[in-house]
């Protein structure tokens, strides 16, 4: 009888081992999935959902958050759009956003965003250097908070894929067509050049 007991004492730890492996597997291939490290992200199960406005999104499961930098050329400016599900807009009503900005020379930025409307949240930022992001926002008590690395506002505007140049996103991020990391576009005019023949060059 004892012998028994122990045994299932034993499986009980055995499955909520197995239970805790499964769960570090999975973040970790999410983690991947999302800062796309290899470029193809073959996630089979998660289906590539696309930045709205061609931002940085970042999936926190049941809530989502996109951030926008360079919309309407604000180069102060950091603009959150929150989303519920598969891209259902969230109304900014009642909820509360903060930021916590980390400047490369140690300096700490933070702020409570504005809402535009229902639509979305802005931040300003005093400084065009890279910074590491927090945002924090509350929902019905609820708060999801998400990290953000930044290259820097002035530095570099517009970011391209070196198979698809038709794309620019305003931040680094993974090509919403083949899901290679973004490179830098350092003249912008230079890429109409470019674009002519190498367009439909898909090697899936
Ligand atoms: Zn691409």
């Amino acid at each position: 009888m004892r012998v028994d007991k122990r045994r299932n004492k034993m499986m009980k730890i055995k499955a909520i081992f197995s239970c805790i492996i499964v769960l570090f597997v999975t973040s970790i291939t999410f983690a991947q999935h999302n800062h796309g490290a290899g470029g193809q992200g073959q996630g089979a199960t998660m289906e590539e959902l696309l930045p709205p406005h061609g931002g940085q999104l970042e999936d926190l499961g049941k809530y989502k958050i996109e951030l926008v930098t360079n919309l309407y050329q604000k180069k102060n400016q950091l603009t959150f759009f929150l989303f519920k599900g598969e891209l259902k807009p969230v109304s900014t009503e009642g909820i509360v956003g903060v930021i916590s900005l980390l400047y490369a020379n140690g300096t700490v930025f933070k702020d409570t965003l504005d809402k535009v409307g229902t639509e979305f949240f802005v931040g300003s930022i005093n400084s065009t250097e890279s910074f590491m992001l927090t945002v924090e926002f509350t929902i019905k008590k609820k708060v999801i908070t998400t990290f953000y690395t930044h290259e820097g506002i002035g530095k570099i505007s517009v970011y391209t894929c070196s198979m698809h140049p038709e794309i620019e996103s305003g931040s680094p991020g993974d090509c919403p067509k083949c899901g290679m990391e973004l490179i830098p576009m350092d003249k912008p005019e230079e890429k109409q050049e470019e674009s002519h023949g190498q367009g439909h060059n898909h090697n899936h």
